[in-house]
């Protein structure tokens, strides 16, 4: 069998893969990526957020995907019952980008895998890590392409941003379950002729659709729109049918947009996904670390997965190349704990999420407006400021507020109504 040499190996052509790969050549290291599918290739996770601006620009990629002229984002809007929380991310509270784009993945990735090919990254598709051995810091990976030929890549050291195809925690045991509820997701990409009729298309919109059950609301600059159902498994079972035909009987019962989507054109069948939650024991090993998904995933309500997997990649991408130059790192401390800073603080956001406990927040009358700032930043993916309150103490921030919000609001009904 044939075996190539390089100092780094990254598996998986996502923006995880991509930016840590673009990173480490830009560094002067002799870099392959290999991935399993031929790009274009659909993979759900539209909504970027603006911190994940910052990966792609030290990537390199800002520029190509500029010219691909994909729909910019401005924030996030929420609706429950009619009611509207407006989140801009101009208004946010940590210095940094306030904007970035909503895109059709299999465009936006190809993007990426081709930019840095034309860096000089050699991106090989259809071909797959089918086993890993390690001596030390040192491995050597076998792929098999398509046609089932098989390889060796000797690496000095590999980065596994494999996402849901979680390479390495599968070859050596480190899955675990996620803490994370199960949740489901029925969705599809809408050929959306009547979006004049909302204030679109510069935002995500995430809809209450009743407790547990959200959707979202995706425009790209094409006229299409990604419109996707999240809920509970067992929301989903209590209707029958085809998935087209269950999707389109949630549409209809929607008030906020049955009339805009009723009838509307689906550019493809309805997707399901479930239980995309996982984590790992930890995140790096001797000779690899793990970035993007393969680290965890909790949930899609926040937006917050391209921009992890992306910050994580420009994280351990800077930490490799010192590991390389035979500088120590402190992969426990400089990798992991900073990553589930980021990590713990939209799993505090999404617990709230679905406890209700963010409803009380955004659909309060009077937010103050610092505070709506301080949140703003983190749905921006500002995740690591800790001058922000509610970055710091994101365990109790949020139900603090909703606490003196729901006093505040009896107080003032119980004066209104003279009790
Ligand atoms: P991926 O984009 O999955 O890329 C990994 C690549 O590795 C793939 O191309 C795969 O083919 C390749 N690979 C796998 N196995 C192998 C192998 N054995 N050998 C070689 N290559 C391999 N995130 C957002 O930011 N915004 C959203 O709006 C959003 N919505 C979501 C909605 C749902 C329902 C779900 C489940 C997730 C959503 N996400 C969202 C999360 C998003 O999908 C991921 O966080 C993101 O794609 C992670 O990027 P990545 O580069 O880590 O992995």
């Amino acid at each position: 069998m044939n075996t190539e040499q390089v100092d780094v190996l990254v598996i998986g052509a996502g923006p995880a893969g991509t930016v840590a790969a673009s990173i480490v050549h830009h560094a002067g290291f002799k870099v392959k990526i290999v991935e399993k599918q031929l790009f274009p290739r659909f993979v759900i996770g539209e909504s970027l957020l603006p911190r994940c601006m910052e990966a792609l620009a030290e990537a390199g990629f800002i520029d190509a995907v500029t010219e691909k002229g994909f729909q910019q984002k401005a924030g996030a809007k929420f609706v429950k019952d009619g009611e509207i929380c407006d989140y801009q991310f101009a208004d946010q509270f940590t210095p940094g980008y306030n904007w970035t784009w909503q895109v059709p993945r299999a465009d936006f990735d190809k993007t990426l895998a081709d930019t840095v090919g034309q860096m000089g990254v050699p991106v090989h598709y259809e071909t797959s890590v089918t086993n890993i051995v390690f001596n030390g810091q040192d491995s050597v990976t076998t792929v098999e392409d398509k046609d089932g030929k098989q390889t060796e890549i000797a690496a000095r050291f590999i980065i596994d941003g494999s996402g849901y195809g979680r390479v390495i925690p599968k070859l050596f045991n480190l899955d675990r379950p996620s803490t994370q509820v199960p949740r489901k997701a029925l969705f599809v990409h809408t050929v959306d002729k009547k979006r004049s009729m909302a204030d679109e298309p510069n935002r995500i919109t995430i809809v209450v659709h009743q407790p547990g059950v959200w959707i979202w609301i995706i425009p790209f600059a094409n006229g299409i729109t990604s419109l996707g159902f999240v809920g509970n498994p067992e929301f989903f079972k209590q209707y029958e049918g085809t998935d087209e035909e269950i999707l389109r009987g949630l549409i209809a019962s929607q008030p906020y947009f049955a009339e805009r989507f009723e009838d509307v054109e689906f550019a493809f069948a309805p997707k399901t996904l479930e239980s995309w939650s996982a984590t790992t024991d930890k995140f790096y090993g001797d000779g690899f670390v793990l970035t993007g998904n393969v680290t965890e995933f909790l949930d899609p309500i926040f937006s917050s997965g391209v921009m992890l997997a992306t910050v994580s990649s420009q994280t351990a991408a800077k930490l490799v190349i010192r590991k390389l130059n035979g500088e120590a790192v402190d992969w426990d401390t400089e990798y992991m704990q900073h990553m589930m800073q980021g990590v713990d603080t939209f799993r505090s956001y999404v617990t709230s999420w679905y406890e209700g406990v963010l409803d009380t927040i955004f659909f309060s009358n009077n937010q103050d407006p610092l505070v709506k700032s301080q949140i703003c930043s983190v749905l921006a993916g500002y995740v690591w400021d800790l001058d922000n309150p509610y970055v710091k103490n994101h365990e109790t921030a949020l139900h603090k507020l909703a606490r003196t919000i729901t006093l505040r609001d009896m107080v003032e009904f119980g004066a209104e109504s003279g009790t």
